[in-house]
């Protein structure tokens, strides 16, 4: 396998100079540039893996630069480097973020070869945990539309990866989260954020979520048919407009026989549900019926503390955005906390999805949070591997 690439930005040429060489140390071919016009040039020729930035810099600033990158649908991870304080360097990660573009997070400067490869691994031999899916997944952006996705529906090749949640305190498996994934003939393996809004302006949203209840539901009744592991699925908020919902979602556990309170729904965007008091009766069907219900992303614009109060959650799920953070900044670690004991307060189960270290796993479990997943626990992986790893869990922790 090719080293991977890195591509430095800095104005200061001698800390360009460094970081490279750190780069090259871990075994990336790594390049610096000291000005935005030589970056964007190299930028096209070499097509880095990983991008540094300097966040301050005279002509144009890394703010700036992170917009053009978006504009460019730079599919790079980018690390953020630079001297200020965290909270700027968070506000500058969580406008990237918004922007699309892929982030592996901050560094203060000055740089260490230790921080650099926590959060980009190694040139040589990437040290992030590959899964087969992350491997195939389709890396250019295409244009999907209605009838394409009509198409793919009619064909089935929506298929479903699962994603490990466990109790942060004893590290048992509590369940997974399944993810969809749009097998494309052509493509190869095409991600929700493609589809799934393109799926809801079309009016197609419910005719996806029926297949993927299905499919998974088959998976789990197979798989785990006798125990207490949990399947947590997601539901747009434009789905929450038809009353029959509860009856048809029971209507397929009932015919795999699963319990209903072994199943999670996980709603986003509460607040784009078309019709509030419809959806509000419709979750408390969905409530009486057995369900779980959790709320999905807290603590970003969409999933909001009214919400949390109005509508009847058993779960609140913290957003990855803090969780992501929360070994680098202080801030993120203050949200979780105040999250965790929101949730606690009211009764709730609470999750913190996006780990992806064990320090933030001792954190979270040091505040008593419930349930814990993300990469660092284990990638989304196909149905079978899932199986398997429930296996391999038990007898990691019994040993
Ligand atoms: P989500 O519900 O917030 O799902 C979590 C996303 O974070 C997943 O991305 C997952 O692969 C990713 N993730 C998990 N752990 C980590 C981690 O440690 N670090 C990082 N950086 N990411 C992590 P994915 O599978 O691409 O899904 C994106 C979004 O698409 C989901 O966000 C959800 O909103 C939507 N989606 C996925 N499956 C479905 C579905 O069946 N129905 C609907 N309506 N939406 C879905
Ligand atoms: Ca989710
Ligand atoms: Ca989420």
């Amino acid at each position: 396998m090719p080293n991977r690439r890195i591509l430095v930005l800095d104005d200061d040429a001698a800390v360009g100079q460094t970081i490279q060489w750190i780069a090259e140390s871990l075994g990336f071919e790594a390049e610096f540039v000291t000005r935005p016009d030589e970056f964007l040039q190299r930028l096209d020729q070499m097509s880095p893996d990983i991008i540094t930035i300097d966040l301050v810099m005279p002509e144009l600033d890394g703010v700036e630069i992170m917009r053009l990158l978006a504009e460019r649908k730079c599919r790079a991870k980018i690390v953020i480097s630079s001297g200020m304080g965290t909270r700027v360097l968070d506000a500058a990660q969580r406008s990237a973020s918004e922007h699309g573009l892929s982030i592996a997070g901050v560094i203060s400067k000055p740089i260490s070869k230790e921080a650099l490869r926590l959060l980009v691994g190694e040139g040589s031999e990437s040290n992030e945990p590959q899964s087969v899916e992350t491997q195939s997944a389709s890396r250019d952006e295409f244009e999907v539309t209605a009838p394409d996705l009509q198409n793919a529906l009619d064909r089935h090749e929506f298929v479903l990866a699962y994603q490990p949640k466990i109790e942060c305190r004893s590290g048992a498996t509590a369940g997974f989260e399944a993810l969809v994934r749009w097998k494309h003939p052509d493509r190869g393996i095409v991600m929700p954020d493609q589809f799934i809004p393109v799926a809801e302006n079309a009016g197609l949203i419910d005719a996806l979520t029926a297949q993927i209840f299905d499919q998974s539901l088959e998976w789990f009744s197979q798989s785990f048919p006798q125990s207490n592991l949990k399947l947590s699925l997601n539901i747009s908020a434009k789905s929450l407009v038809d009353i029959q919902m509860a009856d048809n979602l029971s209507a397929v556990c009932h015919r795999f026989q699963i319990d209903t309170e072994r199943i999670v729904l996980e709603l986003t965007e509460t607040s784009a549900m078309v019709d509030p008091i419809l959806s509000l009766d419709l979750l408390t069907r969905l409530r009486m019926k057995g369900f779980q219900l959790s709320i999905d992303d807290f603590g970003t614009g969409f999933s909001s503390m009214i919400q949390l109060v109005r509508l009847p959650f058993s779960e609140i799920k913290v957003d990855k955005s803090f969780v992501m953070q929360a070994q680098h900044s202080s801030e993120s670690r203050s949200v979780i906390k105040s999250i965790v004991e929101l949730g606690h307060s009211l009764g709730l189960l609470v999750t913190a999805e996006g780990v992806e270290n064990l320090k933030t796993l001792d954190y979270l479990n040091s505040l008593g949070c419930d349930l814990a997943q993300g990469y660092f626990i284990a990638r989304p992986m196909p149905g079978e591997a899932a199986r398997n790893w429930v296996e391999q869990r038990k007898q990691r922790i019994s040993t």
